[in-house]
């Protein structure tokens, strides 16, 4: 169950409220977001919402039994829409492109990929700092400094910056250079790094884990809202099967289910959603047409020598090719 407040509930009416709860045996926790103030309750006692709906300090109230709550769309029919200012929007009917390296690995390369971008229209550029590697001998980012770097140069070309954050240590210093942070697959089910991204007013992307399931995934979501970050993006990116012909099985059929249970946005990302450059474009068009709300993807002026995942990376052409294709799929796909 959850339960909207009115901005403006008072004192009494709020303990009024903890007394029919109490009557009922819910247990609840009370959640104050950047957007409203909400109360979750779990219980298993039938009783008439309209009771509690009706009393007064109460905007609405809405019966969700799923596991998470406050992300599902049986309490809120709406999409939510990510408004990263400067007219960036995603959710809600507005497709954005996020693309850039795996790796921020030099100024040359930033410079490289962010005039691709402007060239392109694209204003959101991946890439990663701190790079989560199997092996402990691989190249694992530059670090704030790179950010720092990162961040002069995109801002001065108006272009956006997602980048994954690995512990909650480093959000703050993060913080005033990332517009998305991005939670990778590793850490989907960290939950304390979740709970301390809910309590900051950036948006957040986050990643299905690698053996994470659709429920599992909107329960992580759910740990963010829940401390208090309404922002949030979910990310398909591929999970791990038998089978070997590619690095990762790209779940498409997750998208079109998260866009019936969520009311976030779905962002798909079919880099890593099946790790060979040659079909990341056909896996991309399929995403979108699954209801993607927004496509990430890795590029490179010069994918051989990239310091990460070089094999599922698009050299600038491809991408060129690729943004076209994204664009016209979108429009088509509206207008079924
Ligand atoms: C990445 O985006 O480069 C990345 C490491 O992704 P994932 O967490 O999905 O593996
Ligand atoms: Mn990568």
């Amino acid at each position: 169950m959850i339960i909207q407040l009115e901005h403006n509930i008072s004192d009494v009416q709020r303990a009024t409220l903890a007394a029919k709860l109490d009557t009922i045996q819910y247990k609840t926790m009370e959640v104050s977001t950047q957007f409203g103030e909400y109360i979750v309750g779990v219980g298993k006692k039938e009783f008439d919402i309209r009771t509690i709906g009706t009393m007064a300090g109460i905007r609405d109230i809405h019966r969700v039994s799923d596991a998470y709550k406050l992300v599902s769309k049986k309490w809120k029919v709406d999409d939510t829409i990510i408004d990263l200012g400067d007219g960036l929007k995603i959710g809600g009917g507005n497709f954005e492109i996020m693309a850039g390296p795996c790796s921020i690995e030099s100024e040359e390369q930033i410079e490289n990929t962010i005039n691709h971008l402007v060239k392109n229209g694209i204003r959101i550029m991946r890439g990663g700092v701190y790079k989560p590697r199997s092996s402990p001998y691989s190249f694992r980012g530059l670090g704030i400094d790179g950010l720092k770097l990162w961040y002069k140069k995109a801002r001065a070309a108006g272009i956006k910056i997602i980048t994954e954050v690995m512990m909650s240590e480093q959000i703050d210093d993060m913080l005033e250079y990332v517009d998305i942070f991005q939670v990778g697959a590793r850490n989907s089910q960290n939950f304390n790094l979740l709970d301390a991204l809910g309590k900051i007013d950036k948006p957040v992307m986050l990643k299905r884990g690698i053996s994470g399931t659709i429920d599992e995934l909107l329960q992580s979501a759910e740990y963010i809202f829940s401390n208090g970050n309404e922002r949030i993006l979910l990310c398909e990116r591929g999970i791990r099967t038998y089978e070997k012909a590619y690095r990762n099985c790209m779940d498409i059929n997750a998208i079109a289910i998260l866009k019936e249970k969520t009311h976030l946005p779905v962002i798909a990302d079919p880099s890593h959603g099946i790790g060979v450059r040659r079909f990341v474009e056909s896996i991309a068009l399929a995403s979108i047409m699954a209801g993607a709300d927004g496509v990430i993807f890795e590029a490179h002026q010069c994918p051989e020598k990239a310091f990460s995942d070089g094999q599922q990376t698009l050299n600038f052409d491809e991408a060129d090719a690729l943004f076209e294709k994204m664009k016209r799929t979108f429009k088509f796909k509206q207008n079924l």
